[in-house]
């Protein structure tokens, strides 16, 4: 079977071919005419260039969409339970290449391999949440007022449905949306970041493999600025699911508006964890760990807000000091690392901004605050683990998401301050309580202004069955993942039907 790469002429620094991804349109693998590529660049180890990433073409992006348009109708009639079972073999075949995928989504965006095998599972879990739902895909039945007359409803596809998605969760992301999606009946062009198109071959070679038809997949690698925007603007598009930041989300919201369709934007996020005085502190700092600083903080729903009651501030800090020097920070391939580089270069560049930003608005630096330059690590974007105190919400620090390693610890003199600084930001996407007080933890779970709460654990996770996204400015649209993604990807229509076999007066209302 042809494969996602091609070998390409050119040849690395090292004299190694490097290879050109292809864009996957109608069924086949097709290389973009457009000759213009980006390198695809380990950030552990940036002499280690992994592919070319092609800049396709604003035609190439048509003809994904016109292979898409064509396929629909077929597809369309396909049963649900059938198209819910060619997701189940996808599951299938991701569940053997577990370890292919994970390895290629940890060099491409640096994750530690555990996070990425994470990520893979699961991906594997809404697969098979969504291949189930290909039986379930129900309507309901509705009493009429009128004798002899049946309503009903039934869940139909939208149509062709542009799939744009970022490089933080490069299998997650795209998966929860092209499992409901095709299993909903809509076709569809995906369009992956141009940092991760190794796990975006992977994917679709996935479902390629497991029997989904020519047209009903197809994606195109690319920018934003040509590809993504044939993807928001042509007249062909029915839907369009984002995820990614809210500069562009917001852009692409404006636009699909002025087509009248629907749009689904998930987006950033500034959460918080709050630390309340009765709180097992260990489990706390521990929860900061993973939340803040696993995934190099590059998680939509990463904790970079530490709320803390003053009566447990100092010791809190210093026992989230002492378990962050025990953080091991390098090539996520080691096993034995727990935090990997920034995706590359400019985001690595940010995150050194937002310290030099937080130093100079007076707030204190507890910990970390530069690129690490030792020889094990100065082949790649490491940042050290930042943590800084003393920070208020008035801060840039506080307000702004930095999406890399740096923590902040932002003092309350109580709950009910602590619950008002949580909420003071634009985003609201998740927040954690960390305490033992169960009115203080149903008032949290009733207040926080966020798509999900945790309690006594991280800001970060979530289950394929369980909806998914944020409020405030953090999104726009209906929820992703659980039952709750099909209501992005299917139209409802309402069937009145009269079965008295003769002519009646109908109510006029
Ligand atoms: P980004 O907005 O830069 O890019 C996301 C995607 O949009 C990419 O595929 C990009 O090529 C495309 N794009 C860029 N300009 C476009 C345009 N004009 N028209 C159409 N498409 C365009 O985001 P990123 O840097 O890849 O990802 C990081 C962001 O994603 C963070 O803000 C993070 O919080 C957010 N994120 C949110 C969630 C969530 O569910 N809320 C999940 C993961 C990531």
């Amino acid at each position: 079977m042809e494969t996602g790469t091609l070998r390409e002429e050119k040849a690395s620094k090292s004299g190694t071919p490097i290879t050109t991804v292809k864009n996957f349109i109608g069924g086949k693998w097709v290389a973009s005419a457009s000759g213009r590529t980006v390198p695809n660049i380990n950030p552990a180890k940036t002499t280690e260039i992994l592919c070319n990433t092609p800049l396709s073409t604003r035609e190439e992006a048509k003809a994904a969409i016109s292979a898409a348009k064509e396929a629909f109708a077929k597809w369309r009639a396909t049963p649900a339970p059938v198209r819910g079972k060619l997701m189940f073999n996808a599951m299938l075949l991701l569940q053997e290449r577990i370890e292919d995928v994970a390895v290629a989504l940890t060099k491409e965006e640096g994750k530690i391999l555990r996070e990425s095998r994470g990520e893979i599972q699961r991906s594997i879990n809404i697969m098979e949440y969504a291949a189930g739902e290909g039986r379930r895909l129900k309507g309901s039945t509705i009493p009429s007022e009128l004798q002899n007359t049946f309503i009903y409803t039934i869940r139909q596809p939208v149509g062709v449905c542009a799939l744009i998605t970022p490089w933080n969760f490069p299998v997650a992301v795209p998966v929860w949306k092209l499992a409901p999606a095709l299993v909903a009946g809509n076709t569809v062009v995906f369009k992956p970041s141009t940092y991760t198109p190794l796990t975006a071959v992977k994917i679709v070679e996935i479902l390629e493999a497991a029997g989904f038809p020519p047209g009903v997949i197809n994606l195109v690698h690319g920018g934003g600025k040509t590809v993504g925007d044939e993807l928001v603007n042509n007249p062909d598009v029915s839907a369009i699911s984002f995820t990614g930041s809210n500069l562009v989300g917001n852009a692409i919201y404006a636009q699909a508006a002025k087509r009248g369709i629907r749009v689904q934007c998930e987006m950033g996020g500034k959460n918080p964890i709050v630390v309340l005085e009765d709180a097992d502190l260990a489990i706390a700092a521990e929860g900061v760990i993973q939340g803040g600083f696993g995934s190099t903080g590059q998680r939509c729903t990463a904790a970079s807000r530490v709320i803390v009651e003053a009566s447990v501030a100092k010791k809190f800090t210093e026992v989230l000091q002492t378990r962050m020097r025990a953080i091991r920070i390098g090539d996520g391939m080691d096993e034995q690392t727990d935090i990997g580089p920034s995706v590359e270069e400019n985001q690595m560049n940010t995150v050194l901004k937002y310290i030099d930003i937080g130093r100079s608005e007076g707030a204190t630096l507890v910990a970390g605050g530069g690129r690490m330059q030792d020889d094990r690590h100065k082949q790649g974007y490491f940042v050290e683990p930042t943590l800084f105190g003393n920070v208020n919400m008035k801060m840039r620090i506080a307000q702004e998401e930095i999406f890399g390693p740096v923590v902040s610890i932002i003092e309350a003199k109580d709950f009910d301050e602590a619950v008002e600084l949580a909420n003071n930001v634009k985003y609201g996407l998740s927040a954690s309580l960390y305490s033992q007080d169960m009115a203080k933890i149903m008032k949290f779970a009733e207040l926080a202004e966020v798509g999900k709460v945790h309690i006594n654990t991280p800001t970060i996770g979530g289950e394929a069955q369980a909806p998914f996204g944020g409020i405030k400015s953090t999104a726009i649209g209906p929820k992703e993942c659980g039952s709750e993604a099909f209501e992005f990807y299917t139209e409802l229509k309402v069937v009145y039907l009269d079965y008295t076999g003769k002519k009646r007066e109908t109510n006029i209302y």
